[in-house]
Protein backbone atom coordinates (compact mmCIF):
# COMPACT_ATOMS: atom_id res chain seq x y z
CA UNK A 1 0.00 0.00 0.00
CA UNK A 2 2.38 2.07 0.86
CA UNK A 3 4.86 1.14 -2.02
CA UNK A 4 2.07 1.96 -4.30
CA UNK A 5 1.44 5.28 -2.67
CA UNK A 6 5.04 6.31 -3.65
CA UNK A 7 5.35 4.91 -7.16
CA UNK A 8 2.04 7.08 -7.56
CA UNK A 9 3.63 10.09 -5.87
CA UNK A 10 6.56 9.89 -8.21
CA UNK A 11 4.24 9.60 -11.49
CA UNK A 12 2.28 12.71 -9.98
CA UNK A 13 5.58 14.62 -9.79
CA UNK A 14 6.30 13.63 -13.35
CA UNK A 15 3.31 14.94 -14.68
CA UNK A 16 4.32 17.94 -12.47
CA UNK A 17 7.04 18.22 -14.12
CA UNK A 18 5.34 17.45 -17.54
CA UNK A 19 3.01 20.10 -16.85
CA UNK A 20 6.05 22.97 -16.04
CA UNK A 21 7.99 21.99 -19.62
CA UNK A 22 4.50 22.59 -21.60
CA UNK A 23 3.95 25.52 -19.30
CA UNK A 24 8.01 26.70 -20.01
CA UNK A 25 7.91 25.83 -23.96
CA UNK A 26 4.81 27.86 -24.61
CA UNK A 27 5.64 30.93 -22.77
CA UNK A 28 9.14 30.73 -24.57
CA UNK A 29 7.76 30.83 -27.63
CA UNK A 30 5.70 33.78 -26.60
CA UNK A 31 2.40 32.13 -26.98
CA UNK A 32 0.50 33.56 -23.72
CA UNK A 33 -3.12 33.53 -25.57
CA UNK A 34 -4.68 30.25 -23.85
CA UNK A 35 -7.10 28.60 -25.82
CA UNK A 36 -10.85 28.59 -24.80
CA UNK A 37 -12.24 29.80 -21.28
CA UNK A 38 -10.49 29.29 -17.31
CA UNK A 39 -11.57 25.68 -16.58
CA UNK A 40 -13.24 25.85 -12.91
CA UNK A 41 -11.53 25.36 -9.81
CA UNK A 42 -12.83 21.95 -9.52
CA UNK A 43 -11.11 20.75 -13.03
CA UNK A 44 -8.01 22.06 -11.63
CA UNK A 45 -8.27 20.15 -8.17
CA UNK A 46 -9.27 16.99 -9.84
CA UNK A 47 -5.90 17.51 -11.58
CA UNK A 48 -3.58 18.86 -8.91
CA UNK A 49 -4.71 15.42 -7.34
CA UNK A 50 -4.51 13.36 -10.55
CA UNK A 51 -7.87 12.36 -10.86
CA UNK A 52 -7.91 9.81 -13.29
CA UNK A 53 -10.90 10.90 -14.52
CA UNK A 54 -8.91 13.64 -16.75
CA UNK A 55 -7.39 12.14 -19.96
CA UNK A 56 -4.60 14.20 -21.32
CA UNK A 57 -5.86 14.60 -24.41
CA UNK A 58 -8.64 17.01 -22.16
CA UNK A 59 -8.96 20.55 -24.02
CA UNK A 60 -8.83 22.15 -20.73
CA UNK A 61 -5.59 20.84 -20.05
CA UNK A 62 -4.43 22.42 -23.54
CA UNK A 63 -5.58 26.24 -21.69
CA UNK A 64 -3.80 25.15 -18.36
CA UNK A 65 -0.79 24.83 -19.59
CA UNK A 66 -1.27 27.98 -21.65
CA UNK A 67 -2.15 30.09 -19.02
CA UNK A 68 -0.49 31.62 -16.48
CA UNK A 69 -3.21 32.03 -14.20
CA UNK A 70 -4.65 28.53 -13.99
CA UNK A 71 -1.05 27.13 -14.09
CA UNK A 72 -0.22 29.27 -11.17
CA UNK A 73 -3.32 28.45 -9.21
CA UNK A 74 -2.47 24.73 -10.33
CA UNK A 75 0.85 24.68 -8.25
CA UNK A 76 -0.45 26.03 -5.46
CA UNK A 77 -3.51 22.99 -4.78
CA UNK A 78 -0.10 20.70 -5.86
CA UNK A 79 1.52 22.11 -2.76
CA UNK A 80 -1.38 21.92 -0.84
CA UNK A 81 -2.32 17.59 -1.90
CA UNK A 82 1.34 17.52 -1.01
CA UNK A 83 1.48 19.41 2.28
CA UNK A 84 -2.38 17.43 2.70
CA UNK A 85 -0.61 14.09 1.72
CA UNK A 86 2.99 14.78 4.54
CA UNK A 87 0.14 15.53 7.24
CA UNK A 88 -1.36 12.23 6.99
CA UNK A 89 1.85 10.20 6.35
CA UNK A 90 2.82 11.66 9.38
CA UNK A 91 -0.49 10.85 11.35
CA UNK A 92 0.25 7.13 10.13
CA UNK A 93 3.45 6.98 11.42
CA UNK A 94 2.47 8.41 14.65
CA UNK A 95 -0.14 6.22 15.06
CA UNK A 96 2.06 3.34 14.30
CA UNK A 97 4.26 4.44 16.76
CA UNK A 98 1.72 5.14 19.46
CA UNK A 99 0.98 1.26 18.84
CA UNK A 100 4.32 0.24 18.88
CA UNK A 101 5.12 2.00 21.87
CA UNK A 102 1.65 0.29 23.57
CA UNK A 103 2.94 -2.42 22.43
CA UNK A 104 5.95 -2.46 24.03
CA UNK A 105 4.52 -1.03 27.41
CA UNK A 106 2.34 -4.03 27.67
CA UNK A 107 4.77 -6.69 26.82
CA UNK A 108 7.24 -5.17 29.24
CA UNK A 109 4.31 -4.71 31.95
CA UNK A 110 3.34 -8.43 31.52
CA UNK A 111 7.00 -9.51 32.39
CA UNK A 112 7.90 -7.02 34.95
CA UNK A 113 4.22 -8.60 36.76
CA UNK A 114 6.07 -12.58 36.03
CA UNK A 115 8.82 -11.25 37.78
CA UNK A 116 8.39 -11.39 41.74
CA UNK A 117 8.20 -8.63 43.54
CA UNK A 118 11.57 -7.30 45.20
CA UNK A 119 11.25 -8.26 48.46
CA UNK A 120 9.88 -11.97 47.44
CA UNK A 121 13.63 -12.28 46.52
CA UNK A 122 14.77 -12.39 49.25
CA UNK A 123 15.04 -15.61 51.13
CA UNK A 124 13.01 -15.22 54.38
CA UNK A 125 14.65 -16.70 57.26
CA UNK A 126 12.19 -18.95 59.42
CA UNK A 127 12.58 -21.14 62.47
CA UNK A 128 9.75 -23.90 62.99
CA UNK A 129 9.53 -25.44 66.12
CA UNK A 130 8.05 -28.82 66.18
CA UNK A 131 9.56 -29.97 69.24
CA UNK A 132 6.30 -30.36 71.51
CA UNK A 133 4.23 -30.46 68.07
CA UNK A 134 1.83 -33.19 68.10
CA UNK A 135 1.72 -34.83 64.36
CA UNK A 136 -0.72 -36.29 62.22
CA UNK A 137 0.39 -39.73 60.70
CA UNK A 138 -1.45 -40.80 58.22
CA UNK A 139 -5.42 -39.77 58.71
CA UNK A 140 -4.68 -40.00 62.93
CA UNK A 141 -6.34 -37.10 65.10
CA UNK A 142 -4.73 -35.07 67.46
CA UNK A 143 -3.85 -32.18 68.78
CA UNK A 144 -1.87 -29.96 66.41
CA UNK A 145 0.82 -27.21 66.59
CA UNK A 146 0.30 -24.58 63.35
CA UNK A 147 3.05 -23.72 61.65
CA UNK A 148 3.13 -20.42 59.66
CA UNK A 149 5.56 -19.48 56.76
CA UNK A 150 5.42 -16.59 54.31
CA UNK A 151 4.62 -16.92 50.62
CA UNK A 152 8.62 -16.20 50.01
CA UNK A 153 11.41 -18.13 49.15
CA UNK A 154 12.25 -19.22 53.17
CA UNK A 155 14.83 -20.90 54.14
CA UNK A 156 13.64 -23.18 57.25
CA UNK A 157 14.97 -24.68 60.17
CA UNK A 158 13.19 -27.20 61.81
CA UNK A 159 13.57 -28.49 65.43
CA UNK A 160 12.19 -31.85 64.73
CA UNK A 161 9.89 -33.36 67.49
CA UNK A 162 11.18 -34.87 70.67
CA UNK A 163 12.92 -38.36 70.37
CA UNK A 164 13.03 -37.86 66.33
CA UNK A 165 15.78 -39.59 64.91
CA UNK A 166 19.19 -38.08 62.98
CA UNK A 167 19.60 -38.43 59.61
CA UNK A 168 18.60 -37.15 56.50
CA UNK A 169 14.95 -35.86 56.04
CA UNK A 170 12.85 -34.95 53.35
CA UNK A 171 10.29 -31.42 54.31
CA UNK A 172 7.67 -31.29 52.01
CA UNK A 173 4.94 -28.67 51.66
CA UNK A 174 1.97 -30.28 50.03
CA UNK A 175 -2.10 -29.16 49.94
CA UNK A 176 -3.10 -32.41 51.44
CA UNK A 177 -1.88 -34.18 54.43
CA UNK A 178 -2.06 -37.55 51.75
CA UNK A 179 1.41 -35.72 50.53
CA UNK A 180 -0.70 -34.68 47.18
CA UNK A 181 -0.46 -31.01 45.72
CA UNK A 182 3.62 -30.64 46.58
CA UNK A 183 4.08 -27.06 46.35
CA UNK A 184 8.16 -27.22 47.59
CA UNK A 185 10.52 -29.78 48.95
CA UNK A 186 13.75 -29.84 50.30
CA UNK A 187 16.51 -32.74 51.58
CA UNK A 188 18.87 -32.55 54.55
CA UNK A 189 20.51 -34.27 57.35
CA UNK A 190 19.64 -33.07 60.79
CA UNK A 191 22.41 -32.14 63.09
CA UNK A 192 22.41 -32.48 67.19
CA UNK A 193 22.02 -29.37 69.10
CA UNK A 194 22.12 -30.55 72.81
CA UNK A 195 18.93 -33.21 72.62
CA UNK A 196 17.33 -31.67 69.91
CA UNK A 197 17.19 -32.42 66.38
CA UNK A 198 17.63 -29.62 63.76
CA UNK A 199 17.52 -29.65 59.88
CA UNK A 200 17.63 -26.31 57.74
CA UNK A 201 15.82 -26.79 53.94
CA UNK A 202 15.72 -24.08 51.49
CA UNK A 203 11.74 -23.97 50.57
CA UNK A 204 10.10 -22.16 47.58
CA UNK A 205 6.77 -20.61 48.60
CA UNK A 206 7.13 -17.80 46.11
CA UNK A 207 4.20 -19.02 43.85
CA UNK A 208 1.69 -20.17 46.81
CA UNK A 209 -1.04 -18.57 47.55
CA UNK A 210 -2.02 -17.58 51.08
CA UNK A 211 -4.20 -20.45 52.73
CA UNK A 212 -3.77 -23.93 54.36
CA UNK A 213 -1.58 -26.35 54.02
CA UNK A 214 0.75 -29.06 55.37
CA UNK A 215 4.49 -29.08 56.19
CA UNK A 216 5.69 -32.90 56.38
CA UNK A 217 8.91 -34.39 57.40
CA UNK A 218 10.00 -37.68 56.42
CA UNK A 219 13.14 -39.97 57.54
CA UNK A 220 15.11 -41.55 54.69
CA UNK A 221 14.62 -44.95 56.92
CA UNK A 222 11.66 -44.26 58.27
CA UNK A 223 9.75 -43.39 55.46
CA UNK A 224 6.62 -42.51 57.21
CA UNK A 225 5.55 -38.80 57.00
CA UNK A 226 4.99 -36.63 59.63
CA UNK A 227 1.89 -33.46 58.73
CA UNK A 228 2.30 -30.52 60.47
CA UNK A 229 -0.56 -27.89 59.58
CA UNK A 230 0.60 -24.97 57.95
CA UNK A 231 -0.77 -21.60 56.88
CA UNK A 232 0.88 -19.89 54.42
CA UNK A 233 -0.05 -15.65 54.32
ZN1 LIG B 1 -6.75 29.98 -17.53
Amino acid sequence: MRLNWRRSSRAEDQLEKWFLDRYQEHVLAGDTAPPGPHPDEGFLRDLARKSKRIGLSDPRIEHVVNCQRCMSRLLELRQEVKVRRRKVALAVASASCLVIIAVILLIARGWFQKQPPANNMAVVVRTVNLWDAGTLRGTQPGTLQSVSLPAAMVRVTVILPRFSPAGQYLVAVTRSQNGEGLLAEGQAVSATSGDQERLSVDLNLRSARAGEYFLSTTHEQDQASYYYPLQIR
